[in-house]
């Protein structure tokens, strides 16, 4: 025995995107049914390090977190040199949220707006009818849900639970390759003494300690509590993100004595968007889209900005009745427009930067080659504007000062970056065109890989 239902949209994944994404349609008044494997009290509870910026509030148009739903204010960051002898202090506002009460947060207004919110219901694989996904198969407690929809989205975060199991050939799937990806792991500890400073979160650089990645300590709040954690590039043969934070980490000062208040990690994905986050019946966002910043791994935001381009494309294809890949196509522009192309012109900065040595990293920093000002930037835009100081730089090195190669290389993917920024601002207008762009993305990715060499 199956019970089968229908709603306009079925979203699978009820984590920061999804809970978003539901918010947002139901509030325009279409039926929506917010389905997640987890229990209620644990949704949301992803591992994280709660560190997300103040602006994609104003952006998403969402609240931001209040009361029980903040673990702490951000002013800014402290980036710090392998060393640590050098120590850059990067303004930007943001929080420490709690994520587990900010989601649920979502979750309910969802409810509230009328969406049916299921717990514990797994989806097990979409429908697919004439080439168009026309819901979900789901179990909970042992029977049979079917949901029927216009569109599934797909929020199920690094699981792609929906999406994996589409047709291959759908630009949609475009799977991720393991060094495309950071295993990450963190600790939520109270230390025995409180640091200075609280109010911004640490960023260490440390190839022996997080290779391929970086370490945190992002303070909270809340009674010397401390999210520490790392991120380490997976596919490489690197140890466990656990070791190097017992081995290197917890074994400095200031965590000497400091008790456990929770422990986790996930897999979270460091690349561009998909070719196309959307085909018939389906739309993807959050980590199950990869729409996470590729250098520095923070998902929330960007998560939050996919569901809201998810909405305003739903929004647009009801009203022509089109579900398909042309009809729902505008969802792919306005990520772009809001976040896409930042991204993917991070991505080869973050190729760049994977490829640093701790010396190399060290002298970049000491010598502000980027200053605090340009980091900023350039992790907002996706543009290292400051490229004639860089040139200048490169003069003074070259006449021998230091290292050329390192400056020649931060030139060419400056330069990279414009060009994969520009490609993403050219984003076929129709999913007949799709094809030829992402010839001419992987050709860029390849003359980019060609040029590092050279
Ligand atoms: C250690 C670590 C630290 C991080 N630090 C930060 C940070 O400081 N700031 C930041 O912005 N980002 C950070 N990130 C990334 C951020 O956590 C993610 O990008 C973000 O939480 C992704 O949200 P999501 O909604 O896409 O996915 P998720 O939060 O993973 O939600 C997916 C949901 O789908 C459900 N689900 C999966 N499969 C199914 C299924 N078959 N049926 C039903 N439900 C299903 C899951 O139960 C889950 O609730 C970090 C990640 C890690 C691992």
């Amino acid at each position: 025995m199956s019970v089968e239902k229908k709603y306009d949209v079925v979203i699978v994944g009820a984590g920061v995107a999804g809970a978003t994404a539901a918010s947002l349609i139901s509030r325009m008044g279409f039926s929506v049914a917010l389905i997640d494997a987890k229990p209620s009290y644990r949704v949301g509870d992803k591992p994280c390090g709660d560190a997300i910026g103040k602006h994609h509030f104003e952006e998403v148009g969402i609240k931001p977190p209040s009361g029980e739903e903040l673990d702490g204010l951000v002013k800014g960051i402290l980036l710090y040199s392998p060393s640590e002898e050098v120590v850059l202090t990067i303004e930007g506002e943001g929080y420490e949220i709690n994520r587990v009460k900010f989601t649920q947060r979502l979750i309910r207004e969802s409810i509230d707006n009328g969406a049916e919110y299921y717990d514990e219901t797994n989806a097990s694989a979409p429908i697919i009818e004439n080439g168009f996904v026309r819901g979900v198969i789901a179990t909970r407690m042992g029977e049979k849900l079917v949901f029927r929809s216009n569109v599934v989205i797909d929020a199920s975060g690094s699981a792609r639970s929906i999406v994996r199991r589409l047709p291959p050939e759908w630009p949609v799937v475009d799977p991720i390759k393991p060094e495309d990806t950071q295993i990450a792991y963190r600790e939520i500890r109270i230390l025995e003494e409180w640091i200075d400073k609280p109010e911004y979160i640490r960023i260490y650089v440390n190839q022996k300690i997080a290779p391929g990645g970086y370490w945190w300590n992002f303070p909270k709040s809340i009674a010397r509590t401390v999210n520490v954690g790392l991120g380490v590039q997976n596919g490489k043969g690197y140890e466990h993100p656990r070791t190097y934070l017992y081995k290197y980490i917890l074994t400095r000062p200031e965590f000497k004595n400091s008790k456990i208040v929770e422990t986790s990690g996930a897999l979270v994905p460091t690349r561009r968007p998909p070719y196309s986050m959307v085909w018939n019946g389906i739309m993807v966002i959050g980590d199950a889209a990869y729409t996470v910043n590729p250098v520095h791994g923070g998902g929330k935001g960007s998560g939050m900005l996919a569901a809201k381009a998810a909405s305003i494309a739903f929004a647009k294809a009801s009203e022509i009745g089109d579900y398909s890949a042309k009809g729902l196509w505008i969802m792919n522009k306005l990520y772009i427009d809001y976040y896409g192309a930042k991204q993917a012109s991070l991505d080869i900065f973050r190729i760049f930067l994977q490829k640093l040595s701790d010396d190399d990293i060290e002298y970049g920093l000491r010598k502000r080659i980027l200053k605090e000002s340009d980091l900023y930037e350039t992790s907002i835009t996706g543009v290292i504007k400051n490229k004639k100081s860089v040139f200048d730089k490169l003069g003074r090195v070259i006449a021998g000062l230091g290292r050329p190669s390192l400056l020649a290389k931060l030139i060419v993917a400056a330069e990279y970056m414009d060009k994969m920024k520009k490609l993403y601002e050219e984003y076929p207008d129709t999913p007949e065109k799709l094809s030829e762009w992402m010839y001419r993305v992987n050709s860029l990715y390849e003359s980019f890989e060609r040029a590092l060499k050279e």
